[in-house]
Order: structure tokens, then C-alpha cells, then sequence
């Protein structure tokens, strides 16, 4: 998947482990981010446009939600690095094997090696990154302790990150091999 679909599922895990035990648990939610990423690539995106060099399209649809992300993390003041690490470790595995393919290396991680389980159509890719944009502002909104606009603002930002999740499962339930319900 791109990006942006694994930053919200990373920055979700590194804000929780930060509500529930603070640095340590940003330390945890870091590494249970990192593993997300496997399972988060059974699902296969469809290309928004070339990758590399990224034509319009792909500097669209990866290059907005990766701005929010930032500006999301600047809103999050001192806890910036809580929602960069849920970044940097969610997408750990692409940073660490796109880096090998420049260098001319095989991949090392087996979701890079293996045909996801479900390819999402254009559409699918596009909905779940409308989706995952705002994730995370509204949990920027629960670690800053922001006030009534930023509750509401993280309650619509859980509601997309539970139907983003909500709609992998279903794709996943309905599709894994040998699958149907
Ligand atoms: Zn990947």
C-alpha cells in the first residue's frame, strides 16, 4: 500500500502506545507499527500514476496526505515526534527495501516478495487515502488535549480510521484464499 494508508494505521499505533504509557509505550506502538506494515500490504493498491520518477497523479494522491501528515505533526507541538515515529516505523519496510532496490539489492521483506491478497481497484486506493488524510489530525486533537473542535475533529478522524480498518477487513474476509465468509 502507499504511504499514506500505512502512516495512519503507524501513527494510530505510536499515539496509543503514547496515551497509555507514555514514551515507553510510543517505543512499543513503534515496533507493533513497524510489524504493521506486512499485513497492511496484503492489501495491493492500484498505481495512482508512475511511481518514479512520480508523475502528477502519484505527487497528488501520496504528496497531500503526506503534507497533512506534517502539518498534523507541527499542530502536535512537542509530541511532533510521537506521530514521526509512527511514520518513519509504519513505513519502515518500503523505506529499507526501496532503498535496497536503488542500491540493486533483492528486497528483504516477504510482503515485497509475495502477491497481495486483495488488489483494490483505483477507486478502493483513492477512498482509503481519503480516509486515512485526516487520521492524523484527529490524533493530534487526543495527545494535544485540544478542545471541543479538536474532540470533534478526533472522534470524525477515529470514525474514518475505523472504516479504513473496517473496509481492509471486509476485503480481506472476503477475499483471502479459500475465503468468502
Ligand atoms: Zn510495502
Amino acid at each position: 500500500m502507499y504511504s499514506s494508508h500505512h502512516a495512519a494505521v503507524g501513527a494510530a499505533l505510536t499515539v496509543g502506545g503514547h496515551l497509555a504509557a507514555g514514551p515507553v509505550g510510543v517505543l512499543v506502538g513503534g515496533a507493533l507499527a513497524f510489524l504493521s506494515h506486512d499485513p497492511v500490504d496484503r492489501l495491493g493498491e492500484a498505481a495512482y500514476g508512475r511511481s518514479f520518477p512520480p508523475d502528477r497523479q502519484t505527487l497528488i494522491w501520496e504528496g497531500l496526505p503526506f503534507l497533512a501528515f506534517i502539518l498534523a505533526a507541527v499542530l502536535a507541538g512537542p509530541l511532533w515526534w510521537v506521530l514521526a515515529t509512527g511514520w518513519i516505523a509504519a513505513t519502515g519496510m518500503d523505506l529499507i527495501d526501496k532503498a535496497r532496490w536503488f542500491m540493486g539489492r533483492p528486497t528483504v521483506f516477504r510482503c515485497h516478495d509475495r502477491a497481495p491478497d486483495v488488489r483494490l481497484t483505483l477507486w478502493q486506493t483513492k477512498a482509503l487515502a481519503v480516509l486515512a488524510a485526516p487520521v492524523p489530525f484527529g490524533l493530534v486533537a487526543v495527545i494535544a488535549n485540544a478542545g471541543a473542535a479538536g474532540q470533534l475533529l478526533a472522534t470524525f478522524a477515529a470514525i474514518c480510521l475505523g472504516a479504513v480498518a473496517g473496509v481492509a477487513f471486509m476485503f480481506w474476509l472476503l477475499t483471502r484464499p479459500g475465503g468468502g465468509l
